[in-house]
């Protein structure tokens, strides 16, 4: 799998598992915040109509002790008893008119003293209670006329509809309330009609008067329950947000801080966090730069930057130095691309690689790719291969370097007399170049004898003929010590650090002190 999809699905996963992770306290939380809505809502829909039957019901309570208080008037000469009727309504809170009928005619109001009208018995609910719309005086204003009855003598009690239409909005101030009796409906819009309002309720109830021939109904419009959790909600709204951000990003973190070493290196690797550093070479003959060597550096998101010494074994052990050099590449790549033109022709880039990069010839792709980026001639690619780590030639091995040569890429042995390379062995990998350690370096500071020691390797790796590269070159006694022995090309922290490419490009500008 090429390198790069692997990176962004490992990217992906990470951030899809923590947006799941994001989301859950919502998830878990919408229910809970449905589940207490729903309830309230319910509790809330049962306590208006409940509430308003009770006061209803004492209305009429009322009215029924009106009713049993005039009832024995009935019969009587209306001139006689109208002041009665009257003052019965001024003591009763909610009756706006009191009538008297006998022998199914209403005879006697106290609005307008004698009148007569035929009494319709049977629209009375029960014989007892009578929703209408309005009557002659008001004709647009419900009444709900309670009758009590004895005999041939009865009470008509009107209570004026503007008592229940103010009992409907005080108990139902969210909740839509109507007062049934028979097949008429008042709602809170003072209108009576002879259905109930359409549409279906959420949390619809329905109480019945256990005294009196009517029932209170009540419900919410479609849809209250996500309104209500919308107005209301918002503290808890904001919790679980923030609650999903913090446990996103605490899930993101997790996943980018891995268990085990191995895990760590897999998932820098995904995240793409070895980087290059690059330190320059001198031409000590021409005293120009010559080239760089990259370094790798873990750029780890809570360590900072990590020393290549701390990582390269255990990725050489896990088998991870192959696919990470093949992202250093890259990075290198995308570093000198458009910058590569202002250096001098030929520039060097060496790049470090390991005995797992001869095992096969996916190498040979990989330089090719990355020379592909340049103009011919422009970037002379340098493999550097410690000779700590020696290598077995094999078919393989051969191919290997044989079209390595062809695509014009040069061989360093890196860390020069640390180990026992033999002329063979530097023959038979055709070796461009040889870099002196810098614990060899480090001699010519130190007494005769081991200068004596450098000295020897220096003759030797001149009598190769190779190209000489001397590292660890700190100080300006070793330059020269070095100019004088031949040794052409000089890199160490007299010269520069290992940088980052911006800072490269700008030590790049001026040419060094030699
Ligand atoms: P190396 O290839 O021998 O790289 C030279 C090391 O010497 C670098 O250490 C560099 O920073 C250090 N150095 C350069 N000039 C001086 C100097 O004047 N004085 C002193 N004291 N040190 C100097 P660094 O970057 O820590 O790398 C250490 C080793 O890690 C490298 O040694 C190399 O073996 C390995 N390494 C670094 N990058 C890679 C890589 O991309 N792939 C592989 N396989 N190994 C790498
Ligand atoms: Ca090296
Ligand atoms: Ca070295």
């Amino acid at each position: 799998m090429p390198f790069s999809t692997l990176r962004t699905r490992g990217r992906a996963r990470r951030l899809s598992t923590s947006l799941a992770v994001a989301v859950l306290p919502l998830l878990l939380g919408i229910p809970l915040m449905y589940w207490q809505a729903a309830t309230l809502l319910e509790s809330r829909a049962a306590k208006s109509a409940a509430d308003s039957r009770k006061q209803l019901d004492a209305m009429l309570d009322d009215a029924s002790r009106a009713a049993g208080v005039v009832l024995p008037l009935a019969g009587q000469p209306c001139e006689d008893v109208a002041q009665k009727l009257r003052s019965q309504v001024a003591v009763s809170p909610f009756s706006r008119s009191v009538n008297l009928v006998a022998d199914g005619l209403i005879y006697c109001t106290s609005l307008m003293g004698a009148y007569e009208q035929n009494e319709d018995t049977a629209s009375y609910v029960n014989g007892q209670l009578r929703l209408m719309a309005g009557n002659l005086v008001t004709p647009d204003r419900a009444v709900l006329v309670y009758r009590q009855a004895a005999g041939n003598h009865g009470v008509l009690i009107g209570i004026d509809g503007q008592h229940l239409i103010n009992l409907l909005r005080i108990n139902g101030q969210d909740v839509s309330l109507q007062i049934a009796v028979g097949q008429s409906w008042l709602s809170a819009n003072g209108r009576v009609s002879d259905a109930p309002a359409n549409g279906k309720r959420e949390y619809a109830v329905e109480v019945s008067s256990s005294r009196y021939p009517f029932q209170v109904s009540g419900g919410y419009s479609p849809g209250a329950t996500v309104q209500y959790m919308q107005d209301h909600y918002q503290p808890q709204w904001l919790l679980f947000l923030i609650l999903g951000a913090l446990a996103g990003a605490g899930s993101y973190r997790l996943s980018l801080r891995a268990t085990s070493p191995g895990t760590a290196l897999k998932r820098a690797l995904e995240a793409d966090e070895f980087i290059p550093h690059y330190q320059p070479v001198v031409n000590a003959e021409n005293g120009h730069w010559h080239g760089v060597e990259t370094l790798m550096r873990w750029q780890h998101p809570s360590e900072g930057l990590v020393p290549p010494n701390q990582f390269i074994p255990l990725a050489e052990r896990l088998g991870l130095i192959v696919p990470m050099t093949r992202a250093l590449m890259r990075h290198i790549r995308e570093d000198f691309a458009g910058r590569a033109e202002q250096l001098p022709m030929g520039f060097h880039i060496g790049v470090n690689i390991t005995a797992a990069h001869c095992r096969n010839l996916q190498l040979i792709d990989e330089c090719r790719d990355f020379l592909a980026a340049f103009a011919p001639g422009q970037i002379t690619l340098i493999l550097e291969l410690t000779e700590r780590q020696m290598i077995t030639p094999t078919e393989i091995t051969e191919q290997l370097f044989a079209e390595l040569r062809q695509l014009g890429v040069r061989i360093a042995i890196d860390d020069f007399g640390t180990g026992h390379s033999s002329l063979a062995y530097l023959r038979e990998f055709r070796i461009d170049v040889l870099k002196i350690d810098r614990s060899f370096i480090a001699m010519v500071d130190s007494h005769a004898l081991s200068r004596h020691l450098l000295d020897n390797i220096l003759d030797l790796a001149t009598r190769l003929q190779l190209d000489l590269v001397a590292e660890g070159v700190e100080s300006a006694e070793q330059v020269a010590y070095l100019r004088q022995r031949g040794v052409r090309f000089l890199q160490g922290f007299h010269f520069a650090r290992p940088m980052p490419a911006a800072p490269l490009f700008d030590t790049l500008r001026t040419p060094p002190t030699v």
